[in-house]
C-alpha cells in the first residue's frame, strides 16, 4: 500500500497572479501551468490543498462568504482541467485588524504552521510525505515549522516547477 501524499499550495502568486486582496472571480488570472500542476499531482497520487492568508477579511475588504465562493469557483475551474483541490484552508485573521472579531493573534496565519498542521491531520499524511509551494518566504517558514519541506516559487510554469520538486523528492509514481 502506498502512503498518502499531500501537496500544499499557497494561493495568491502560485495558483493565481497575486493582485492585492483578490476577491472577484473575474479578476482571477491563472498562473501558467497551475491548473495542470494540480491535475498532474492528482495523477501522481497526491491530494492537493490550498493554504492561504486572507487578511482582507480582517481588514473589512470582503467577507468569509466571498472567500468561500471564490474558492468554490476556483475548485470548479481546476476540475475542468482534470484536477481536484481537496480542501481550502484560509486564515481570515490579523492582529490589530479593523474588524474586531478577526483581530486575533491566531496560529493559522502563515508563517505560523496552523493551517498546514490541520491539513496533515485532516488528510492523515506524514510530514515527510508532504510538501508546500509558496511564493513568499513566510510560506516556506510555515511549512518548515510544520516539519514539511517548503519550496519558494519565483515564477515560470508551475507544472514544471512542481514536477521538478516531486521528482527530486522521489515521490513520483511514473
Ligand atoms: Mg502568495
Ligand atoms: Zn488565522
Amino acid at each position: 500500500m502506498t502512503e498518502k501524499k499531500l501537496c500544499l499550495l499557497d494561493r495568491d502568486g502560485v495558483l493565481n497572479v497575486d493582485k492585492a486582496y483578490l476577491c472577484k472571480t473575474e479578476d482571477v488570472e491563472w498562473v501558467p501551468g497551475s491548473r495542470e500542476a494540480i491535475a498532474w499531482l492528482n495523477r501522481q497520487g497526491f491530494q492537493v490543498v490550498v493554504v492561504t492568508n486572507q487578511s482582507g477579511v480582517a481588514r473589512g475588504f470582503f467577507t468569509e462568504d466571498v472567500v468561500r465562493e471564490l474558492h468554490d469557483w476556483m475548485a470548479a475551474e481546476v476540475k475542468k482541467s482534470g484536477g481536484e483541490i481537496a480542501s481550502f484552508y484560509y486564515c481570515p485573521h490579523l492582529p490589530g485588524a479593523a474588524v474586531r472579531q478577526y483581530d486575533v493573534d491566531c496560529d493559522c496565519r502563515k508563517p505560523k504552521p496552523g493551517m498546514i498542521l490541520q491539513a496533515l491531520n485532516d488528510f492523515d499524511v506524514k510530514p515527510c510525505n508532504a510538501f508546500l509551494a509558496g511564493d513568499s518566504p513566510r510560506d516556506v517558514e510555515a511549512a518548515e515549522a510544520a516539519g514539511v519541506k517548503g519550496f519558494l516559487y519565483t515564477g515560470g510554469n508551475l507544472l514544471d516547477f512542481i514536477q521538478k520538486i516531486v521528482w527530486n523528492l522521489k515521490l513520483a509514481e511514473d
